[in-house]
This record gives C-alpha cells, structure tokens and sequence, in this order.
C-alpha cells in the first residue's frame, strides 16, 4: 500500500530582511503507515521546519515551500492545501506534540475545554460527550483523577503533566500522523523517560506513525525503526536503526554517535559538541555542508555536492566517502563500526 508519507525534493525558505535562508534544502523520504521514524541532527539542521511544514505551521511569510512535495496518504498533496482544508486535515489526521506544552496551551481555559474543544469541532460531539471523551484520553496518557484535572488551568500543572495534556490534545483525532519535535527537551530527566514510555506505549496501543524528532540518540534507539540524519537543511544519511546506530556511513553520524552522552549518565538532553558549527544557510557553501567540520574532507567534497550512495535497501548515505574510488577511512570505535 502506499506509503503514509512521501516527501519528495522539499526546499522551504525564509525570506528576511537580510536575504534567504535556505532552512530545507531539499529532502526526500518517506513514511510508512504505523512507522516510528526519527529525526535527528543539531539545532538548526531543518528538522523543525520540517516538521511544521508537514502540518503547515511555519509562518508564511516570512517562509515559504519553495519546491517539493508533501503526498500524504497517497492523495492528499499538503503543500497545495488552502489553510482551511489544512485545519481539517490537522484536525482528524495530524497530531502535534511540541517542545514546550505552556507555549501551546491556553493559560486561560481548563485542560478539559481544551481538549474538548478539537473534538466539538471536528468530530462534532457535543459538550458532554467531549468532555467524556476528553476523561477517557486523560486516562490513556496516564493522569490521576481525570474528572478533577479537566477542570484545571495549565499552571495548576507540573511540566511533565501538561506535557500528558498535550499529547491527550494531539491523540483527539486519532492521528495516523502524530509529529513530537524535542517532546522531553523541556522535562526533567526522569519525566523525560516517562513521556516517552507513553509515547510508545500509545503508539502500541493506537498504531499511529509517529516522526520523531529529537537530538537525543538515546531515546531514538528506544523508539524508533528508521532514523533520518539531517545536516544544514539536507538529509545526509538515512536507515534503519541499525544500518545508523552499527553501521553508518557518514561523518557527521559518527560525530552525532560519537558525542552522544552515555545512556547511563545523568548527562542526556546535553548538546552535540562536534568541533566547529554549522553553515550560514543565507549563503550555504558550495559541495558537501558539512566539510568544514569534516576530519576526512576531500577535494571534492568542496566542489560538489555528494550523491546518495545507496549503501543497501534500507540504507543510504550523502558522503563521498561512499565513492568506489574514495580512500577507505575506518569510522571511529564509538560510532559503532
Ligand atoms: Fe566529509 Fe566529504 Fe563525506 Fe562531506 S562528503 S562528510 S566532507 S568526506
Ligand atoms: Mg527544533
């Protein structure tokens, strides 16, 4: 059957005051129905506008699609939407679920409205009905006394409780699409490994596809089956959790494994220290993005801009390296091999 979603050659830009920035350059990948893919990459890599363009959330102006395609259930063409057609689809097939719940919940109305409120208007239930249903998804993300908190106010609530209401929100429409940008960025550590106890134990329980996107490797290899490696606005690597986390094939994978804090440390959430930073995406640089960071760059990876080697079936990666006539370089131990 047709793959959930298929991203196909997306550029998204921001025109400002001082130029372009080119934040998608270009992505393709694709999303099966009850998948659990990540994204991953630094801050800055285009995995959020990503993301939101896929829900169609990025302010426009200043940004706009530049090129590309957005196929969702194998008809549904997301970039052309209007806004409205747009609301209806987030509203019965896409849930969101961001970094900082406070930023998207109302402070002025109780959790139980809020949640009631998508329903009401999307699946038409009335307000007794949406209430008894907003009880019922309180429950499935795991909240005590479901009947009292739907009579609360955001700030009545712990961060890792309005971070349940959110998800409960997002789990309205009963996605086939639910997209968690950094979902536990903002928690406590031991919050964080509750949220995504649930997220999984939802997505078992619903089969909802999720894309993940997050700079903590560690929660990726709890939860995901696929991961997409993003670097200045492209996809550099992508695979199965196994082709990324033993056998990659591309540099800045290596440093991302490299610099991962131990799962065992009280470090997680830290960020990714590869020496040097990213590219100025007003003016992305000729050839590969990331050769300037890069401890086996070549000539020619400043002259052109590396293909994507196929590596296997579920495997790819953009790196010369790759190249049948590049020198062999041995991938340093904590990458895996
Ligand atoms: Fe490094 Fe060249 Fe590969 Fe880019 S293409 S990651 S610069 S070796
Ligand atoms: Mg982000």
């Amino acid at each position: 059957s047709a793959p959930l979603l298929k991203v196909n050659d997306l550029q998204v830009s921001f025109k400002m005051f001082a130029g372009e920035v080119q934040a998608v350059r270009g992505i393709s990948f694709t999303l099966n129905k009850g998948e659990v893919l990540a994204i991953v990459g630094e801050s800055g890599s285009g995995k959020s506008v990503t993301a939101q363009t896929i829900m169609r959330l990025t302010p426009s102006p200043p940004s706009y699609i530049k090129a590309g395609s957005i196929l969702f259930d194998g008809k549904t063409e997301v970039t052309k939407l209007t806004e409205k057609q747009m609301q209806k689809v987030r509203g019965e097939e896409m849930g969101m679920i961001f970094q900082d719940p406070m930023t998207s919940l109302n402070p002025t109305m109780t959790i139980g409205k809020q949640i009631a409120e998508g329903l009401r208007k999307h699946q038409g239930l009335g307000k007794s009905e949406a209430l008894e249903r907003a009880v019922e998804l309180l429950k499935l993300v795991g909240m005590s006394n479901p009947e009292e908190r739907i009579g609360q106010y955001p700030h009545e609530l712990s961060g890792g409780m309005r971070q349940r209401v959110m998800i409960a929100i997002s789990l309205a429409c009963n996605p086939r699409l639910l997209i968690a940008d950094e979902p536990t960025t903002a928690l406590d550590v031991t919050i964080q490994a509750q949220i995504m106890d649930l997220l999984r134990d939802i997505q078992q329980k619903t089969g909802t596809a999720i894309i993940l996107i997050t700079h903590d490797l560690g929660v990726v290899a709890e939860m995901a089956q696929r991961v997409l490696v993003m670097y200045a606005g492209k996809v550099v690597e992508q695979g199965e959790l196994n082709d990324i986390f033993y056998h990659s094939r591309h540099p800045y994978t290596w440093g991302l494994l490299s610099s991962t804090p131990r799962l065992d440390s009280d470090r997680s959430g830290e960020l990714y220290s590869i020496p040097g930073t990213p590219p100025d995406l007003y003016a992305p640089p000729k050839g590969c993005a990331f050769a300037a960071r890069c401890p086996h760059a070549m000539k020619i990876c400043r002259e052109r801009d590396p293909e994507h080697f196929s590596i296997s079936d579920t495997h790819s990666s953009a790196c010369w390296l790759n190249h049948p006539d590049a020198p062999k370089v041995t991938p340093p131990m904590a990458a895996g091999g």
